[in-house]
């Protein structure tokens, strides 16, 4: 009777592994990280309505939202979307900025979230990318103060037609904002590109770091962009992807 009692408890034990250590297949809790930037909240969070029943989103802002990377409220969400501009951050803040998602926290990373932390580097290897307010010299690269401009109808192509993050997405039109001469780290993959001439060419990318994926969307200023279906689909396989 011990004997398959034992057995009993060992058959119990390993089914519940299985059961909790598989990520669950619904509900992607994505933390949506803002500051430092203003924008139109109302037609943001409409967008984040939009992603479906299997994604629910909480937004928090910098600097309080340096307490979300500490480890004990790592668990608290399974994807990170930054869509900030914030700059200020002190060594402690940074290492476990870094720590998160190196140890497996994935990102998908909007817009200006590409110009923050103008003198932290590591953030830049994070994205992979990086939009310059200053002459700022990196990897032994002289860079020159980007630029941007404003309400521009331009074309976006997908670069990588059969990546899951753009799967389905055929080339489209877009009324954003250009961003012009940032960085963009060897050996991402380019998912979005565009000819528009005030833009850097690659404008989405895809990479590693650490355990984590991390994807980048170059666009997203303003309510044209947060309705746009393309986006929207954009963004969600993004998160789908990076989970
Ligand atoms: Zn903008």
């Amino acid at each position: 009777m011990k004997k398959f009692l034992t057995l009993f408890v060992l058959i119990m034990i390993s089914f519940s592994s299985v059961l909790f250590s598989a990520r669950p297949s619904k509900n992607i809790r994505i933390l949506v990280v803002t500051g430092g930037h203003d924008y139109k909240k109302e037609q943001f969070n409409q967008m984040l309505g939009s992603l479906g029943p299997d994604i629910t989103y909480e937004v928090t802002g910098f600097p309080e939202a340096f307490d979300m990377f500490l480890p004990e409220n790592r668990n608290k969400y399974d994807v990170l979307v930054f869509y900030h501009m914030w700059q200020k951050i002190t060594d402690e803040q940074s290492k476990n900025f870094a720590d998160c998602i190196r140890e497996g926290k994935p990102v998908v990373a909007m817009h200006h979230s590409i110009c923050a932390f103008d003198d932290w580097p590591e953030y830049w290897n994070i994205i992979g990318g990086k939009y310059f307010h200053k002459p700022t010299t990196f990897k032994g690269k002289e860079y020159q103060p980007c630029s941007y401009i404003h309400d521009l109808h331009f074309k976006v192509k997908v670069a990588a037609t059969s990546h899951p993050v753009t799967q389905g997405i055929e080339d489209f039109e877009i009324f954003d904002e250009t961003y012009k001469g940032y960085y963009v780290e060897d050996g991402v993959t380019p998912l979005l590109t565009t000819d528009e001439p005030s833009s850097t060419p690659v404008i989405g990318w895809a990479k590693k770091y650490g355990k984590s994926k991390v994807v980048v969307l170059q666009s997203g200023h303003d309510a044209p962009t947060f309705e746009n279906p393309n986006f929207r689909k954009l963004l969600k396989q993004a998160i789908l992807w990076v989970y």
